[in-house]
């Protein structure tokens, strides 16, 4: 360290200091990298590397970008998922005394990014903070873009804390996340977190939690004097979480964060639950395939307007109401809006014209907002006043009462189009910025150089006149300043009293003290009023940044009328109907439609289709069809109309009575996770385990093809038990989809299952679905038809009837006692034998302790003679 060069001292001292981060470390117009991480970043954003004298043998790598362009390459690390330190001159070189104090400034993370190159408009970037121990957990989290806060807990054993880390965690997709320690050494957790989500982590120490610096910290971010006014107050696992979160953000921002003034504590049992895996396979706000928004339910119902109503609409969705009557509120308005076309055109282009000023607001409180964006700001706050007067004029109470109750921010208007001029500069720094007769100093000033200014054209002429120079300019850079510019062919008529400045090719420049004195006038004058215009810019952020609160109180009335307008507006332009909502338990719907595949087929020939669902008669219902039938489109269809209805939207229906559901869970397709070292069937099983666990007489279950990963006699065994329980136990309303045909005799055997089927004709050896579903079952699943239809070779087919044929004669299977196995012995083994290498797979070595290994393999020796028992 000693045989360091004085300025790569201070480098090392501050990066001990950000040792997880990259630090672009500020000299003159550039931000160098040094050693690793300008070997990183050399790669990362394909910079050339080169190296530095830094005192010792071996020079330092180091790469660098020119300051004035540092936010995109910034921006394009932290998008790759590092953290970047940004270290500043503190002071001006030309007067440091020694080395130039350096410090950093800011640190960006994937989870406080915001400028708006990274940030997708529609969405929220959420920060999380996790606090866990064995007797409960806190969550917060905030979208430092937003100013957005929210916070929730839970007390309870350590399965079900897990189970609501990671439905929050799905919920909320943060980009980084703080945990403590607790967390970290559970490895399965881990695992999923990363896996599954894959934010930045960071850890944080909890060993000292000090419960008055904890509670000191979050009043003081929230200017109360104790926790009395929020409602965390009494919290604790919530108010851990928030004080870590809060740390950090001071930590990495560095500023006073007055965009975070409010905090949100919810229970996430006040709304409807779906787990992750329900909302992927619902394909709610991306395909699974392409993981592409265009084909999921938001690719259709979001014609938001505004980024605020496009964040709002995800924010629904991620979480519907349980509350008949809060989901009537927001029916009645969307009700008015549907009817009220003209008034629905009129909001929705006044809607048009507004900008993000919810994300305004943090660029205002971390003081990099332009003046551009205040000219944003106000042509925004420029339609609230018609907003107003159109709520206002309308008979429906709720929105009279939402047009009232926004604030027009008229003041915030008037300051601004006193003060910044209609088209400023991207800089602050460069003036153009503040409009003549808002400041009088300024207009001094400003007169002075421009009067100025006009002396020169008077001094030019005169000149030219004295001289007899008849083409003699005044001209100026920022170089040498203003000058008189004489042709080589004039030089003999130059008078004594000029004095050479520059010798040009074809001209020669000259001052006299004339000039020179006024050109110091002028420069001051102009430099002066650069000066002010800066300062008057920053005042005026300043007073905006007062108003915070209520910029995005307006924000927040803005995005509720988008979202409603917008459901209006979807439900106009897809035949979508209000629902009816009932406590029953029932769930009724005729002519029902996917929103989605409805919208892929031509002609508008996508059938609709009934549902009809209770607590008791109705309860499961058994599908039964061929392949590429509908199955899994009715339901689906079922669960989203659902949870259109729980968010307050229309539904693509015909007509609904929809009885509020407390859970939506859905087990679709045999989608592998092999990424999670997991086969297919124990990942079902793992759902299908929750599912049984988690759900209630008031929940929604989607089953599709459940056991189909593992043999056919295994697989029918466990769909059946599934079914039996569901039926005696959870009492949940499901739909079960399957191939084992052998599942209809439950109709007859247990209450509340009903066989339904979709119907196919055969027409030939071909097959033409009909799409309609109706009573009754099928014994045939039409494999072969469906696999002719892809074009399969007519050999196989023709075999595979042959072998269809055989094995259907071949076996009979009683279900009335426990399924037999003697026939598919040999499947089972080997479905056995896979499945016993594939948990020995899975064994993480590294993360084992000997105790666990001990048990593991206590584990696999008795499973493995139980089954030979069975063998
Ligand atoms: P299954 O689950 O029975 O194998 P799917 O639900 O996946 O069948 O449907 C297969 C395809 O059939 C869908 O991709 C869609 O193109 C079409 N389809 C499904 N339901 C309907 C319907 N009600 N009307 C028209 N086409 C439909």
């Amino acid at each position: 360290m000693d045989n360091l060069t004085p300025m790569m001292q201070q480098y090392m001292k501050i990066k001990s200091q950000y040792k997880d981060a990259i630090i672009f470390f500020r000299l003159g117009d550039f931000f160098e990298m040094f050693f690793d991480d300008a070997i990183t970043a050399s790669k990362e954003l394909e910079i050339t590397l080169t190296q530095r004298d830094c005192g010792l043998d071996e020079k330092a790598p180091m790469c660098g970008v020119p300051h004035h362009v540092a936010e995109s390459y910034i921006s394009k690390l932290v998008n790759k998922g590092y953290k970047v330190a940004i270290c500043d001159q503190l002071e001006d070189p030309a007067l440091a005394k020694g080395i130039v104090k350096r410090d950093v400034v800011k640190v960006v993370t994937p989870g406080t990014i915001t400028d708006s190159i990274s940030l997708d408009d529609k969405t929220n970037n959420f920060l999380l903070s996790i606090y866990l121990d064995k007797f409960g957990v806190g969550i917060s989290y905030v979208d430092n873009s937003t100013g957005e806060m929210y916070t929730t807990e839970l007390l309870d054993e350590e399965d079900k804390c897990f189970s609501f880390i990671i439905d929050e965690l799905g919920k909320t997709l943060p980009s980084e996340i703080l945990c403590n320690d607790y967390l970290l050494q559970n490895n399965k957790l881990l695992r999923v977190i990363k896996t599954k989500i894959n934010p930045f982590i960071n850890t944080y120490d909890d060993k000292e939690l000090i419960e008055d610096e904890i509670k000191g910290a979050i009043a003081k971010q929230f200017k109360v004097n104790n926790l009395k006014r929020l409602d965390i107050d009494g919290k604790i696992y919530s108010i851990i979480a928030t004080s870590k979160l809060i740390d950090y953000l001071h930590s990495t921002q560095k500023n006073t964060l007055d965009h975070i003034n409010n905090i949100s504590f919810y229970n996430p049992k006040k709304y409807m639950i779906m787990d992750m895996n329900t909302r992927a396979n619902l394909e709610i706000l991306e395909t699974i395939k392409s993981r592409d928004k265009k084909g999921a339910l938001i690719g259709i119902i979001d014609k938001t307007k505004t980024a605020m109503g496009g964040r709002l609409l995800k924010k629904w969705l991620e979480q519907p109401l349980l509350d008949k009557r809060s989901i009537n509120y927001r029916l009645n308005i969307v009700d008015y809006f549907y009817n009220n076309s003209m008034f629905l055109d009129d909001i929705r282009r006044i809607l048009n014209n507004i900008y993000d000023i919810e994300r305004l607001t943090s660029k205002i409180s971390n003081g990099n907002c332009n003046g551009r964006d205040l000219i944003s700001l106000k042509n925004s706050i420029n339609n609230l006043p018609n907003i107003k007067k159109l709520l206002d004029s309308t008979d429906n109470g709720d929105l009279r009462k939402i047009g009232n109750e926004i604030d027009d921010l008229k003041d915030i208007y008037t300051l601004i189009d006193k003060s910044i001029l209609d088209d400023p500069p991207i800089s602050v720094k460069e003036g153009a910025l503040i409009k003549n007769g808002f400041n009088t100093k300024l207009d001094e000033i400003r007169e002075s150089s421009l009067k100025g200014k006009e002396w020169l054209s008077g001094l030019e002429s005169d000149e030219k006149n004295k001289t007899g120079i008849k083409n003699l300019k005044i001209g100026y850079n920022r170089i040498t300043g203003y000058y008189f510019e004489v042709t080589k062919s004039n030089l003999s008529l130059v008078p004594d009293y000029y004095i050479r400045k520059q010798t040009l090719a074809n001209s020669e420049r000259y001052y006299t003290e004339e000039l020179k004195n006024m050109e110091s006038k002028i420069l001051g004058a102009e430099e002066k009023s650069l000066r002010m215009e800066y300062e008057i810019f920053q005042d005026i952020r300043n007073s905006v940044k007062n108003e915070i609160v209520r910029i995005q109180n307006v924000s927040k009335q803005i995005a509720v009328i988008d979202v409603l307008s917008n459901f209006a507006l979807v439900s106009k332009n897809h035949n979508f109907t209000r629902p009816e909502l009932n406590s029953k338990g029932i769930i009724q719907i005729e002519g029902g439609r996917h929103p989605v595949v409805e919208t892929t087929i031509d002609n508008n020939l996508f059938v609709p289709n009934d549902t009809y669902l209770d607590t008791s008669k109705n309860m499961i219902q058994i599908i039964t069809g061929p392949n590429m039938a509908g199955k899994s489109t009715y339901m689906r269809q079922v669960a989203i109309i659902t949870l259109l209805a729980q968010i307050g939207s229309f539904v693509p229906a015909e007509y609904s009575n929809i009885g509020i559901v407390d859970r939506i869970f859905t087990r679709i397709g045999a989608s592998d996770n092999l990424s999670q070292g997991e086969s297919t069937f124990m990942v079902e099983m793992n759902e299908v385990s929750n599912i049984i666990k988690s759900a209630t007489n008031n929940s929604l279950i989607i089953l599709d093809e459940v056991g189909r990963g593992t043999s056919t006699y295994d697989g029918l065994s466990i769909a059946w038990a599934v079914v039996e329980y569901i039926a005696e136990k959870v009492k949940a309303k499901t739909l079960f989809a399957t191939h084992y045909h052998e599942l209809t005799q439950l109709q007859e055997k247990l209450d509340g299952v009903i066989n339904l089927t979709i119907t196919a004709e055969e027409r030939g050896n071909d097959i033409v679905f009909l799409r309609k579903i109706v009573k009754g079952s099928t014994n045939r699943s039409y494999g072969i038809q469906v696999a002719r239809l892809a074009g399969i070779h007519e050999d196989i087919i023709n075999r595979a009837t042959e072998v269809l044929s055989s094995i259907e004669g071949s076996h009979v299977l009683n279900l009335n006692s426990s399924p037999k196995v003697n026939e598919k012995q040999l499947n089972l083994m080997d479905y056995k034998k896979d499945y016993f290498i594939d948990r020995i797979k899975n064994i993480d070595i590294d993360s084992t302790t000997p105790k666990e290994a001990l048990s593991i393999l206590y584990n696999l020796v008795e499973d493995a003679n139980s089954l030979k028992e069975r063998a």
